[in-house]
């Protein structure tokens, strides 16, 4: 008789974008026990509009092409990319062919968790509010969770790979590396999602510019349009949006020697009348942290690490995260390797790389939004782009020149 190989307890806490996809993978893989524990209800989230690379879309269909095309059926394509002047003069036309594969996807928060929780259904506990975490007594390299469900608590211990999907406050990330140290961005950031009384004005993803104050919008399913804009912000100002009123709005947006042109005009028109349904953030980004160095704890999404949002790379990452982790996991349980230290090593590796990569192509793509870039510019900008949406590789377990990088050997 073969000897049984040991079932491995993995926990992940969140279901949000990373921590549905790591569900629904790890829940069809024999040889694991899998816990999801989201804290909120099935439905329970605030709408706004997201837009998804192209190379999250292309690490969801190499992982899990039905899913990839789930998500394409609940949204609009994202196929194009306009950068103009809030006066209306255009920088730049680019439709996404020319730096990726296949376009992106624009798609309501809403309705994307709701396509994610539901192939993950069976697997997700809702309203389970993780409460504590920390090393196993026992045993330092496992862990234990302690949650709210129903106003009981719950403990489970033991636990071979705890995955942090818990979002940007993670309180996982808390709990095992102390605070992390977060950088202040310096950009204040605005969102607004309003029904398309446009005209039509407003159809793909475009972003207008007045100096470094900008306003980006597209058009979502059921004629919505999310707006968005950013403003730069000093890092010691600690209550930034106060005071922001629909004159300081009209100010930020309207260039100084110019008309705005019909679009900017109707989008500042439309964030006045709105001021006071506008969300506002702070852009931070807390350092890289994939897997604690002793504990078998694996960060995904915003947990590890922090994306600026006109790339579409917040929920890109944490999609191919999940795609990277949920591919290393099922090769390396068919290939025998069972330990969940080898499969934090080699996700480290691999994804480390890579976001440091995708970290270093924000400032290239802003060059694209200046109007005197160099014909040198716009195409290191282009090349950097074309990396970033074509060059997404899955990790592999093995060894040999190809292991832990996904490429070819
Ligand atoms: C306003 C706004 C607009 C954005 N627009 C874009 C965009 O256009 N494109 C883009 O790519 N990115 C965008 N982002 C970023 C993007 O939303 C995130 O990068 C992405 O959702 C990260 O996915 P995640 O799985 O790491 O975390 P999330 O999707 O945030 O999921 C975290 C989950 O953990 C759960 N959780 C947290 N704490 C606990 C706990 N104690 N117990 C149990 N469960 C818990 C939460 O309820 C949530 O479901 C935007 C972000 C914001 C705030």
């Amino acid at each position: 008789m073969t000897p049984r190989t040991p079932t491995q307890r993995i926990v992940i806490v969140g279901a949000g974008v990373a921590g549905s996809i790591m569900a629904r993978a790890l829940a069809r893989q024999a040889g694991l026990e899998v816990t999801c524990l989201e804290q909120v209800a099935p439905d329970d989230h605030a709408s706004a509009g997201l837009v998804i690379g192209p190379n999250a879309i292309k690490a969801l269909h190499l992982r899990d092409p039905l899913l990839a095309s789930a998500i394409g059926e609940a949204g609009l394509p994202w196929d194009h990319w306009r950068v103009s002047l809030c006066s209306g003069e255009v920088l730049l036309d680019l439709p996404l062919t020319r730096v990726a594969d296949h376009g992106g996807v624009r798609i309501l928060r809403a309705t994307l968790y709701r396509v994610l929780r539901g192939a993950a259904a069976g697997t997700i506990r809702y309203r389970c509010k993780l409460l504590e975490c920390g090393a196993s007594p026992q045993d330092p390299a496992r862990s234990y969770v302690v949650w709210e469900q129903d106003g009981r608590q719950c403990r489970l211990d033991d636990i071979d790979l705890l995955i942090a999907a818990d979002g940007r406050d993670s309180p996982i990330r808390s709990a095992f590396g102390g605070q992390p140290e977060v950088h202040q961005v310096g950009a204040l950031l605005l969102r607004l999602l309003v029904p398309d009384a446009g005209a039509g004005r407003i159809d793909d993803y475009e972003q207008w510019c007045n100096g470094p104050n900008r306003l980006l919008a597209f058009r979502l399913p059921h004629g919505q349009i999310n707006i968005a804009g950013s403003l730069p912000l000093r890092p010691d100002n600690a209550t930034p949006h106060v005071g922001i009123g629909p004159q300081a709005l009209r100010a930020a947006y309207t260039p100084t020697h110019a008309r705005p042109g019909p679009q900017a005009g109707w989008l500042i028109d439309t964030l006045c009348a709105n001021v006071d349904a506008i969300c506002w953030y702070r852009m931070q980004a807390p350092g890289i942290r994939f897997a604690e160095p002793r504990a078998q704890v694996m960060y995904l999404g915003d947990s590890a690490h922090a994306m600026a949002p006109p790339l579409g790379q917040g929920v890109a990452q944490a999609i191919e995260d999940a795609c990277s982790a949920a591919e290393l996991i099922a090769t390396s349980l068919a290939g025998g390797e069972t330990s969940p230290r080898a499969w934090l090593a080699t996700f480290e590796a691999a994804r480390l790389e890579r976001l440091r990569f995708v970290m270093s192509v924000a400032p290239h793509a802003a060059g694209l939004m200046l109007g005197g870039a160099t014909e040198q510019e716009r195409a290191s900008a282009l090349a950097a782009l074309r990396q970033l949406y074509c060059q997404v590789a899955l990790p592999r377990h093995g060894v040999g020149p190809g292991a832990g990088t996904g490429l070819p050997a």
